[in-house]
């Protein structure tokens, strides 16, 4: 489902992705791990075209853009709209809109940007919140919410959106470490209902249990990947271990 070649992104003179290759199938769950700086962040922000690459091509179900070759202009953002609406990301923090309900944040996407009809948002927004634990909190405002609440309000209105691939950066780093549990364990079900994910995380341990395939980060590259009991328990290479030994 998702085809990674090639990919590369620099900053100014900063290389940080150097030619990142990797593949996912559908329904799999991917986690990518590497030190800080690795361009991890920027590897996933590419997938959702929030970082456009420099060259490379990106592949999601049936669209693909090769950067090398991007027209400029119209034509060249439309291809880029096409890839990132293929896949719907989770943030660090939530940034959900303060002045908006919970209900009404789920079904700010479908209804502003996908232009669907509000009643079937509406539903689908219930349903979603029922499905991460909140169905109570439809009409409450974000402040009244806890941290983790509001990470899975994010994580519903990612998945209103109806993405192939859902995306998350990070999604417990800014949590209190008792809130933590309860997120991922909304992310264990998405992906036990065959929904496709990626998620770059520090969680070695969530790694290990959830997911299928875990790609190791080091300079801007694909240094190892594999199932987690290969590149988690048995490393290959002498970077993914000196990483793991400072970690777990
Ligand atoms: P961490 O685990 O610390 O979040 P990471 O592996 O996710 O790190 P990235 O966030 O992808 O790493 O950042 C990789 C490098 O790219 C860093 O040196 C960072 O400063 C730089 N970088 C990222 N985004 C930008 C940007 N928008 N402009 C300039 N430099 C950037």
């Amino acid at each position: 489902l998702i085809r990674v070649r090639g990919v590369t992104k620099s900053f100014g003179d900063n290389h940080v992705l150097r030619g990142v290759d990797f593949t996912a199938a559908a329904g799999t769950t991917t986690t990518i791990l590497g030190p800080s700086g690795s361009g991890k962040t920027t590897l996933l922000r590419a997938l959702n075209v929030l970082e456009t690459p420099d060259a490379g091509t990106i592949g999601i179900g049936d669209v693909e853009v090769d950067f090398g070759a991007l027209p400029s202009g119209k034509a060249g953002r439309a291809a880029a709209a096409r890839l990132r609406a293929q896949s719907g990301m989770v943030f660090q923090a939530h940034n959900l809109f303060p002045h908006k309900t919970v209900l009404e944040n789920v079904i700010e996407g479908p209804v502003q940007v996908q232009k669907r009809p509000l009643e079937e948002a509406v539903a689908d927004a219930r349903a979603l919140l029922d499905q991460v634990g909140l169905a109570e909190k439809a009409d409450q405002y974000p402040f009244q919410l806890s941290g983790g609440q509001q990470q899975r309000v994010g994580i519903a209105r990612a998945l209103a959106l109806k993405p192939k691939v859902v995306l998350f950066d990070e999604p417990t780093s800014s949590l209190d470490p008792e809130l933590v549990g309860e997120v991922l364990s909304v992310i264990k079900d998405l992906t036990h209902e065959g929904w496709t994910t990626v998620i770059v995380t520090h969680e070695v341990r969530f790694a290990q249990q959830v997911c299928n395939q875990v790609l190791f980060l080091d300079g801007g590259v694909v240094v190892e990947s594999g199932s987690p009991d290969q590149v988690i328990g048995h490393p290959r290479e002498d970077r993914t271990r000196q990483f793991l030994k400072r970690i777990l």
